[in-house]
């Protein structure tokens, strides 16, 4: 079928409507393909009935300018096929509906013709499709970039680090199935000829606390259960495992071990094939195996009172296949396990823990060996995606990256804690960076066209980020000082010094303080942020203890000398020989954040911000609530004003004038001379007025979205 010039074929396989290059005037139904095309742009209203709109139609992306907004439409919309891909491939932002390949597309070819680095910012809350969209970036750039059989290695590498991560930092939880519980920037570098030939990945904080506690409904890590459904029988008995989730006390807190959406016997073969891909050898398969085994053995590990009252462990076959599995002396395990070495007036003495105590060092231990097994995992694969020059034989100098962020949107719970505030702390840091960059590259484009730039009203979130990350009376400061001071310091002595310290600050509020700052109440034993999203409580119980995040130290001497090479990696001896302080969870926080937001400021970001339709991860459902909601922290209003400030919509010149040239007699069939008089000429004759436009060096930019309407309706006319 033929279609008339400005008609484009968007949505289902054989669905054909009229979609055109910069608008759509099927607007009624389908809604703006843009959201500064809204004509009430700063009414949320709007914004939200045209998503619904769209989302109706499955139509799930739109845009704010270049930032990709996108609704999970929680079934499989067969719109990302190979000739999906094909068909974004070169193709420039408006002449196309938004899709999230339009945006994989354009920040490639920014890194090939700017030779930019370039980064994709993906946001948004649990389930709202942040691993989902940028899995969908990285098959986009393995199918469509260019390859030899060199870098076919590394772009398989690239693919099959994503279920290896996922099987080890992802989870069921109530609010999705899969669900990431780190944070995640992927560096994917590619050659001059555009071939992808490395990677690298970050992760952030990493929710240990569910290797040993998971809330009902909710699972622990996929990989013990697919280790337990998928693995060998003869590998099981060797690791002392049976084949049932329900025997390990790890495995059964949240008494979900099966979910119908989640085949783990299938994935287990997944996950042993990428490994194969990504070049583990198979002992560090062992020993990564005898680790995840080590923790459930822990999990069932229990403890009693011996005839003396002192603690003691009460189950012997557990420890045998520790001592085995962790590759340690099974009598030091045991007396690390349950008692503690204290050092009084340059003596070591050793004293026996209460049944609390050694539960929780135990619980110490298996966090401490699955988090820092993790992050070796990480490295590893760091290892199999570097770029090796030698291979490739092209030089360093030559090749450009495109980043990937996955990381946690905005959290608000019913309880917050210790990691809602990390989570919120770094959604803070990324508004600001977006803020900074966004602002940014307004001015730039504003200033490169020649136009008087139109300063934007906007609220700074810095005085936030101040009050959480500042040297010495900031929120992070006042925490690590409490943790490391001597005599008993406890989450209420911890609050009543944030209370004496930030007491004045506007964003911070507790219940002595709330006199009248807030709405909602302020628990006695909480404390209330005012982030740029909105308000959040937080429970300080437990600051303390996730922050200095202890291990003992005669539990650490142990594992320094495991026999398994993964763990002797991961623990250092010099940990337990040094009197040094080890960084605090929020301050190393706090540092790799920073890094990060360095990394992201080197690169020109785009940004995909992903909304999570209802609760009930159900398809065609949209509610409206939840979605206002999830607007408002995702400060897409915000967003949207920013980027109507100034001007609805800009063009170049070539593309405005091949568009609209055949409603001026001047510029038809073909325009002869200088672009911008030919640009000049076509909106003179269509009468535009001074105040709705202005004319740059390269780009024409209009006012409002009522004007270029008008001007595509005459097309139809
Ligand atoms: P979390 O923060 O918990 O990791 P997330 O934002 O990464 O959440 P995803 O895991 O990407 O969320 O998505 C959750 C589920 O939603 C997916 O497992 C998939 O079932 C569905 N989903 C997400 N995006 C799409 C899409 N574009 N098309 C179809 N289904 C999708
Ligand atoms: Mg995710």
């Amino acid at each position: 079928m033929s279609l008339p010039p400005h008609w484009k074929e968007v949505g289902g396989e054989g669905r054909v409507h009229r979609v055109m290059e910069s608008t759509l005037t099927a607007r009624d139904r389908v809604g703006v393909q843009d959201f500064v095309l809204l004509e009430n742009y700063t009414s949320e209203a709007a914004f939200i009935e045209n998503l619904r709109r769209r989302f109706g139609e499955k139509l799930i992306y739109t845009y704010i300018g270049s930032v990709l907004v996108s609704v999970n439409p929680y079934k499989d919309l067969e719109i990302y096929s190979k000739a999906h891909m094909e068909r974004y491939r070169g193709v420039s932002f408006y002449e196309i509906s938004p899709h999230i390949y339009a945006v994989s597309d354009n920040t490639y070819r920014a890194m090939r013709t700017e030779r930019r680095d370039q980064c994709i910012l993906i946001s948004g809350e649990s389930g709202a499709g942040k691993t989902e969209a940028s899995k969908k970036i990285l098959q986009y750039y393995a199918t469509t970039c260019p390859v030899t059989d060199h870098m076919s290695t590394i772009r398989d590498r690239l693919l099959q680090s994503n279920p290896v991560l996922e099987a080890f930092g992802n989870a069921k939880t109530l609010r999705n199935d899969n669900s990431s519980r780190f944070g995640k920037y992927m560096d994917v570098q590619f050659d001059f000829r555009g071939a992808p030939i490395g990677g690298h990945i970050l992760n952030y904080l990493l929710e240990k606390s569910r290797v040993v506690h998971q809330n009902h409904g909710e699972r622990n890590f996929h990989i013990f259960y697919q280790l337990l459904e998928g693995g060998e029988q003869d590998q099981l008995s060797k690791l002392g495992l049976e084949r049932n989730a329900q025997k390990y006390h790890y495995l059964v807190k949240g008494c979900c071990p099966r979910v119908s959406s989640i085949n783990d016997k299938n994935d287990w073969k997944t996950v042993r094939k990428a490994l194969i891909v990504i070049g583990f050898h198979e002992e560090e398969v062992e020993d990564l195996l005898n680790i995840i085994a080590s923790v459930l053995h822990l999990g069932n590990t229990q403890f009693g009172e011996g005839e003396d009252g002192e603690t003691q462990i009460t189950t012997e076959p557990q420890l045998t296949y520790l001592s085995k599995l962790l590759g340690v002396d099974g009598p030091a395990l045991r007396e690390a396990l349950t008692h503690k070495k204290l050092t009084a007036k340059g003596e070591e003495m050793k004293s026996p823990l209460s049944f609390e105590q050694a539960v929780a060092a135990r619980d110490a231990l298996a966090k401490a060996v699955y988090g820092r097994a993790f992050t070796w995992l990480v490295a590893k694969i760091n290892q199999s995606l570097a770029f090796k020059d030698e291979v490739y034989n092209s030089s360093k100098g030559s090749s450009s990256v495109i980043g990937l962020l996955d990381i946690y949107g905005f959290e608000v719970f019913q309880h917050n804690s210790f990691e809602q505030f990390c989570i919120n702390y770094c959604n803070e840091k990324l508004q600001q960076l977006f803020i900074k960059l966004t602002l940014k590259s307004e001015q730039e484009e504003y200033e490169a066209e020649g136009i008087t730039w139109e300063p934007v009203k906007y609220f700074d979130n810095k005085i936030i980020c101040d009050l959480v990350e500042e040297k010495h009376k900031g929120f992070i400061s006042i925490l690590d000082e409490e943790c490391l001071r001597p005599g008993e310091p406890s989450d209420i002595s911890f609050l009543e010094k944030l209370e004496d310290t930030l007491g004045g600050h506007a964003h911070f509020v507790t219940h002595k303080l709330a006199n009248g700052k807030t709405r909602k109440a302020v628990g006695r034993e909480e404390f209330r942020l005012i982030h740029y999203a909105g308000e959040v409580n937080y429970t300080v119980n437990g600051f303390l203890d996730k922050n200095t995040d202890l291990l003992y130290r005669n539990l650490k001497e142990v594992i320094c000398q495991s026999d398994n090479q993964i763990l002797s990696q991961c623990f250092h001896r010099e940990e337990v020989t040094t009197q040094k302080r080890p960084e605090t969870a929020a301050t190393q926080f706090k540092n790799s954040l920073a890094k990060l937001i360095e990394i992201l400021m080197s690169k020109e970001p785009s940004y995909v911000r992903c909304i999570k339709p209802n609760d009930a991860k159900q398809s065609g459902r949209f509610d409206e609530a939840l979605v206002r909601h999830q607007v408002k922290y995702l400060g897409l209003m915000e967003n949207l004003r920013v980027r109507r400030a100034g001007f609805a919509y800009r063009r170049r010149y070539e593309a405005f004038l091949q568009r609209y040239k055949s409603l001026c007699p001047g510029t038809w069939p073909n325009w002869q001379g200088r672009l911008a008089d030919g640009v000049a000429a076509l909106v003179q004759h269509l009468g535009y007025k001074p105040e709705e436009y202005k004319l740059g060096k390269t780009k024409i930019f209009i006012r409002f979205p009522k004007t270029l309407f008008t001007t595509e309706d005459a097309l139809e006319a």
